[in-house]
């Protein structure tokens, strides 16, 4: 049977028993049984073409391996059905002419955090819990809000104030969350929300909930049906609570152990140098974590305490992955050619082609190397960081013929 587990001692918990850490205080995970999986990624073709929509979002195409809720328990907005770009001009400014690109900012809010946020939901409203709660730099917050709007259940959700992009704040209140802005930065609030969680006062959707990882493996699982299930090389995705890295390292540890591919790919988190617990705990091997005073202008990613560290590290290892790290400068250079190519995106996820860049060059990525970059949010979540950062102008003009031709006349001249 499907079951919760500790990550820690190995204790087996029921899978919908209403708890988000062990008695010894690990993180749980769901244990699913390989019988019957094996077949799946064919199953999940054919469902490609049907008009069901468990079968069409890319996370419940994968459902019996995600969490086996029947269809109409399903909370779904037919997320995860995102592009697989191969980008000429990011190939070459990174230096990996094998490189595609898996934009999770197409997701119905604009983020990953859709994935896992449609497993956690599904799960409360199954549990019947009244009221829903995260902490988020934003991108969570506006997943929880909308999904819950759908699931017809209340949710509430903790901001650290003054420092949410107004583009996440305004989406997570027009689909009505109640937001509370709390005075203190990311990792305070995801404390507030601990606390209430244990407390039993709110149903905790951070990804610190199990259901949420299961959710976000699907990124892995639709890379690989986008490639044939032939594994690339490596898989480079952005690190701040490091829920993703640790979803991508047991969506390949089960992608492998269920025979779906026969070579895991290595994963590289990159953090932003300014919000680098991970990185640092890298360095010494991940014999501790140092939690630190965050600060980076990618906003995603601006945590100093990841709660995941135990499962992400271990993702790391099993795939012989590393984790590197990028300054705020070198994510905005990654942001305007990024921008530039047409796909666009937030600067955490930018953060990623940054870090590839710094791994070509250090001879770590090769050019016959096949590479996944995973953009993690669109590019319209943080306007301001387009606006600020990339010396762009808006050409005033009289509404007047000549006016205009003079001025097509010097945009043809330019090159
Ligand atoms: C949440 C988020 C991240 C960080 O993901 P973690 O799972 O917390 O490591 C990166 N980029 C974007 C756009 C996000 O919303």
């Amino acid at each position: 049977m499907t079951h919760l587990q500790c990550v820690n001692c190995q204790k087996h918990f029921p899978l919908f028993e209403l708890r988000f850490e062990c008695d010894c205080e690990g993180l749980l995970e769901v244990i699913h049984e390989a019988e019957g999986l094996r077949d799946l990624p064919q199953l999940a073709e054919k469902r490609l073409t049907s008009r069901i929509p468990a079968d069409r979002s890319g996370v419940w195409r994968f459902r019996e391996a995600v969490v086996p809720l029947e269809e109409k328990e399903i909370v779904t907005q037919l997320e995860g059905r995102t592009g697989f770009h191969a980008v000429e001009s990011l190939q070459k400014w990174t230096g990996s002419p094998g490189l595609f690109i898996k934009h999770e900012g197409e997701n119905p809010t604009g983020s990953f955090k859709d994935r896992g946020m449609t497993a956690a939901v599904s799960v409360a409203k199954r549990l019947g819990m009244p009221l829903l709660a995260c902490a988020s730099t934003g991108n969570t917050s506006s997943a929880l809000s909308s999904y819950a709007a759908r699931a017809g259940l209340k949710s509430v959700v903790f901001l650290p104030s003054g420092k949410v992009s107004l583009g996440k704040m305004a989406q997570t209140l027009g689909y009505g969350a109640h937001v509370l802005a709390v005075k203190g930065d990311f990792d305070d609030a995801m404390q507030i929300v601990r606390d209430l969680a244990k407390a039993g006062e709110v149903y905790m959707v951070n990804s610190l909930n199990p259901f949420r990882i299961e959710g976000q493996k699907t990124i892995i699982w639709d890379i690989l049906q986008d490639m044939n299930w032939q594994a690339p090389d490596w898989i480079v995705v952005p690190g701040g609570n490091l829920g993703n890295t640790s979803a991508f390292g047991k969506a390949i540890e089960e992608a492998f152990e269920w025979g779906w591919i026969d070579k895991k790919p290595r994963l590289a988190t990159i953090q932003a140098a300014g919000a680098n617990p991970f990185y640092k705990s890298f360095l010494n091997g991940f014999s501790s974590l140092q939690s630190i005073q965050a600060e980076t202008i990618a906003t995603a990613i601006r945590i100093g305490n990841p709660v995941n560290f135990s499962r992400a590290s271990r993702a790391i290892i099993n795939t012989r992955g590393i984790v590197g790290q990028v300054s705020d400068k070198e994510i905005l250079a990654a942001k305007a050619v990024i921008d530039r190519s047409g796909l666009g995106c937030e600067p955490a996820s930018a953060a990623t082609l940054a870090g590839l860049k710094l791994m070509v060059q250090a001879g770590l990525v090769k050019k016959e190397d096949k590479v996944v970059a995973v953009l993690t949010g669109s590019m319209l979540k943080d306007t301001d960081a387009i606006m600020k950062s990339q010396n762009l102008t808006v050409e005033e003009v009289e509404a007047d013929a000549k006016a205009i031709k003079l001025s097509l006349d010097s945009l043809r001249s330019k090159h």
